[in-house]
């Protein structure tokens, strides 16, 4: 029911993914029970988030056989460097409660720290060694995806990135295509503000009797786009859900596109370097 796309190894990922960024631990394990239900079978934590336990709860009570699943964490900017890196996968495992992952992500290069092509190399140790299915990075610019590939022949699998009408990210996308790494929203929503109010966004939800935030997740599926929205309300979980039985015509698709803006909602990869 959920697409999926081939990643450049051949996984196949779930087009539509659910987040769980600043959900507390407590509360995860409720948010993701209810995804599941659902019908969402991809969950984005990371190490950063502090929540991987509660996910790894939510998976183990599921039910559902692991093959089933789609589960990603991300190495935080602390932990980066090839030792640390093979030491804060083994947490996030463990957090998790997982015998393997399937995407770990870089969560930002952190340019200023200068590790990320020795982070990189340990992913490529945990792939080698078939503790994650697939290995990929996060807030990756070009010029860092191009650092990348000059002292490594392993392409990423995915780039996460920040991405949504108003910050459409159009040369991280097009190296992506170029180069066959898979680009993935995050904040697809631009975190449920005020895009859900844009004209040209409210007036296609009235012409498909959908919700704003069901035109913008079809704008992303139809461009392409992994995304991974995050939910803590019940039946806006099940909304974000209900994308997969209606299709934006291309004149919709460019309508959305109208909204560029080159606006961001979080930080800039090329000067963030918190630890
Ligand atoms: P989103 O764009 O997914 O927006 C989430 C916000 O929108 C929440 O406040 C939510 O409210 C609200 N919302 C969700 N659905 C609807 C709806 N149908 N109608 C109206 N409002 C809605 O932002 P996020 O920043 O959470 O990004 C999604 C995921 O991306 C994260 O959870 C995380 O997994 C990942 N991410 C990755 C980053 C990275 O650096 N790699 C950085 C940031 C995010 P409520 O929960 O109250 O319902």
């Amino acid at each position: 029911m959920i697409p999926t796309l081939k990643l450049n190894n051949g996984v196949e990922m779930p087009q539509l993914g659910f987040g769980v960024f600043q959900v507390p631990d407590a509360e995860t394990t409720a948010a993701v029970t209810t995804a599941l239900d659902a019908g969402y079978r991809s969950i984005d934590t990371a190490a950063a988030y502090q929540n991987e336990a509660g996910v790894g709860k939510a998976l183990a009570s599921s039910g559902l056989a692991r093959e089933e699943l789609f589960v990603t964490t991300k190495l935080w900017n602390a932990d980066q460097g090839y030792q640390e890196t093979l030491a804060a996968f083994e947490r996030s495992r463990g957090l998790l409660g997982l015998d393997f992952l399937d995407l770990y992500l870089i969560h930002w290069p952190a340019p200023e720290l200068g590790k990320y092509a020795d982070s990189w190399r340990a992913l490529e140790k945990l792939y080698a060694d078939g503790a994650v299915r697939a290995i990929g990075v996060s807030n990756f610019q070009p010029a860092h995806l191009q650092h990348l590939a000059s002292v490594s022949p392993v392409v990423p699998a995915v780039n996460q990135i920040e991405l949504h009408p108003y910050l459409q990210q159009d040369a991280v996308r097009a190296y992506g295509n170029e180069h066959g790494i898979a680009t993935e929203a995050w904040s697809p929503l631009a975190k449920g503000g005020s895009l859900l109010s844009e004209a040209p966004i409210t007036e296609l939800a009235a012409k498909y009797d959908r919700t704003p935030a069901q035109i913008v997740l079809r704008w992303h599926l139809q461009l392409g786009n992994v995304v991974i929205p995050k939910s803590v309300t019940p039946a806006r979980v099940r909304e974000n859900f209900a994308v997969f039985d209606f299709e934006l015509t291309a004149a919709d698709l460019d309508a959305v596109s109208g909204l560029e803006r080159g606006e961001r909602t979080g930080p800039d990869p090329d000067t963030f370097n918190a630890v």
